[in-house]
């Protein structure tokens, strides 16, 4: 699919639940998010309707994400049923990891190959403190499983927070020893913590990289992700890269939409600029409609919008990220 800016539509975020076991300051107030009722989350037959449409329209990737994906019952039938898509070439899943220890080899039986943590910190303390109900262990126990079990790439996501969790030496060190992709995210102020002093912007985390350790350009991985560069410590098995979503945006070359829990589909992640595709899938599944609604996607998805928007309507947790 092409939008009316002539940019490849091909990816879909796909946030299955609007829960969470974690709080992460950066992305949820501590009460959490106000809860979707059970009837308003799209039930698993109704994502796959809406996708084996999409992936006939072009979509060719499609990752999982939440709030936590893995605190939605049932979650590895999704995965197989997504899978089962013709066409569907890349299904990845985001998760805080601390599920994984049980879930891991489930997901990978069921067909899953890549997955992606968010790890906020390697000191407990300050992981204790940004996901306000975590203990690092567990994240832990949870990457070592997604490693164990065969995943790859596993990458890691660290929202970078100022005087929080800057200190970017303990993943380069994480780096040597395991086969990961480090990707440093700036802080994006759709979060609950709103001011911008938390941000560090990418040009500072390069020439705070640059200082810990000699790097070396690493080839780009699979995926057409966001980070544009990835970097090595010559000979390490890890790499780390710089996603900058606030201050390099890279809206010219943006290739997703997201589908909310509850069944809208949100154009930009800044943007409160929704299509609700319920009534194409309720009381039936109506393809031809579901085919309407994505072309109307198409023609309204907006040019960018990181700089102007101020109403995002909803929180970071439940759009997915
Ligand atoms: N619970 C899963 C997790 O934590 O990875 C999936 C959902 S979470 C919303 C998806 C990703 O959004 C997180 O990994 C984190 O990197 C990112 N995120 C959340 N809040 C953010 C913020 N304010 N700025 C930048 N990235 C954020
Ligand atoms: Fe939950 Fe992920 Fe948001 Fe943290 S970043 S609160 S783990 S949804």
């Amino acid at each position: 699919m092409q939008d009316r800016l002539g940019r490849t539509i091909d990816y879909v975020r796909i946030s299955v639940t609007d829960r969470c076991n974690l709080r992460c300051r950066y992305c949820m107030p501590e009460e959490g998010v106000p809860m979707l009722q059970h009837e308003d989350i799209l039930r698993f037959e109704e994502i796959t309707a809406f996708m084996r449409v999409a992936v006939g329209q072009g979509i060719v990737k499609v990752r999982l994400t939440g709030g936590e994906p893995l605190n939605r019952p049932g979650i590895v039938n999704l995965v197989r049923m997504l899978l089962d898509i013709p066409g569907l070439k890349d299904l990845s899943l985001t998760t805080n990891g601390t599920l994984l220890p049980q879930f891991a080899p489930h997901l990978k039986a069921a067909g899953l190959k890549r997955i992606n943590i968010g790890l906020p910190s390697l000191d407990p303390a300050t992981y204790a403190y940004l996901t306000r109900l975590g203990s690092l262990d567990q994240a832990l126990a949870g990457l070592k499983a997604a490693i164990d079990t065969g995943f790859s790439p596993v990458k890691l996501n660290v929202v970078v927070l100022r005087g929080v969790n800057d200190d970017l030496a303990p993943y380069l060190d994480l780096t040597r020893r395991l086969p990961v992709e480090v990707r440093f995210i700036e802080y994006m102020t759709i979060g609950p913590l709103g001011e911008d002093h938390y941000l560090v912007p990418a040009a500072e985390l390069r020439r705070k990289l640059e200082a810990l350790a000699a790097l070396e350009p690493a080839e780009k991985p699979q995926g057409n992700g966001p980070a544009q560069q990835y970097f090595r410590i010559p000979g390490a098995p890890g790499t780390v890269a710089i996603i900058a979503p606030m201050t390099e945006h890279f809206c010219p070359t943006c290739n997703r939409l997201r589908l909310v829990a509850d069944g809208h589909l949100r154009l930009c992640l800044f943007g409160a600029d929704e299509i609700d595709i319920k009534p194409a899938l309720r009381p039936t599944v109506d393809e031809e409609a579901l085919r309407r609604l994505l072309e109307q996607a198409m023609q309204q998805k907006p040019e960018c919008m990181p700089d102007t928007a101020r109403d995002y309507g909803r929180a970071m947790g439940s759009i997915g990220g």
